[in-house]
């Protein structure tokens, strides 16, 4: 039987999911590969691999020379550059792409959303009056909110932010989601928060803080998406899995 080889740019627990179910099916062979910046990524349960490619054209010759037949582009719907790079590597090798899209969340009554194009215009929206912030938006964004050192900081992340943010008033908390609404609320109150800046990441594990501000009617600064290529997608794991094993299936099939 020949195998087929997929190659998942991965990440973010969707991915994880995607991997494992790809490679229950017979004749798919499933390699999961991570940006390698989580110090400690949680277990996979396929093989990996981890760190970049160098660029576009990198990622296309690693396509080749582990001669994939796949390529799908799972990653975080604010990684950008990653999926950028997919789509030019998949044309470059001539090798099939699919992506997981997972869509925004979308506002509901009682929201109180400001929308803003990118991390510093999150920093302008908070304004010149002190305010306590909820930051929960990945380690790497942290740093520019320096620029606003009136006010108290509450930031959660996976890894610690290092440095830690130049501000006079900063907390941190260590911690990987999911979080339930609940948890979200009893925190949000326990550091009197009334500015929460979050990523439109979308899906449930991280909704729990956007409910928790609409109940306690917290401002939520949302940093809209960036542009993402345009190649054929899924928005959930099940219709992704359906289409890889549409591209990859008379061999599949064979094998069963
Ligand atoms: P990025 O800015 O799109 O990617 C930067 C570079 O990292 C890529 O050019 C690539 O390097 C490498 N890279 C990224 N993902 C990779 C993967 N799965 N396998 C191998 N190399 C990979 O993405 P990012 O730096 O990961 O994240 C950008 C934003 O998304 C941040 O705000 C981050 O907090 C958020 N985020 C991302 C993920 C995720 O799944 N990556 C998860 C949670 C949050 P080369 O060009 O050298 O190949």
């Amino acid at each position: 039987m020949t195998v087929k080889r997929i190659l998942i740019l991965g990440g973010t627990t969707e991915s994880r999911q995607l991997a494992a179910a790809l490679a229950a099916r017979p004749g798919l062979a499933v390699v999961l590969s991570l940006a390698g910046r989580t110090e400690s990524p949680a277990a996979q349960g396929v093989p990996t691999r981890s760190g970049g490619f160098g660029g576009a054209r990198g990622l296309a010759r690693h396509l080749t020379e582990h001669e994939f037949d796949l390529l799908i582009d799972a990653t975080h719907p604010y990684a950008a550059r990653i999926s950028a790079n997919a789509a030019e590597a998949a044309r470059l090798a001539g090798v099939p792409i699919l992506a997981l899209r997972r869509p925004g969340w979308e506002q509901a009554p009682g929201d109180r959303w400001t929308l803003v194009d990118d991390v510093a215009g999150a920093v302008q929206a908070l304004g010149t009056a002190p305010r306590n912030v909820f930051l929960s938006l990945g380690r790497q964004e942290a740093g520019a909110f320096a620029a606003a050192p009136q006010h108290h900081y509450l930031i959660r992340s996976v890894d610690p932010v290092e440095p830690p943010l130049a501000v006079p008033h900063a907390q941190y908390i260590l911690a990987r989601g999911p979080f339930r609404e609940d948890d979200e609320r009893a925190l949000l109150t326990e550091h009197h928060i009334d500015a929460v800046v979050s990523k439109d990441s979308g899906g449930a594990a991280t909704y729990g803080k956007i409910a928790a501000a609409r109940a306690l009617g917290i401002a939520v600064v949302m940093i809209r998406r960036p542009a993402l290529p345009k190649v054929p997608s899924a928005a959930g794991v099940d219709e992704l899995v359906a289409m890889a094993a549409h591209l990859t299936g008379p061999v599949a099939e064979r094998g069963v």
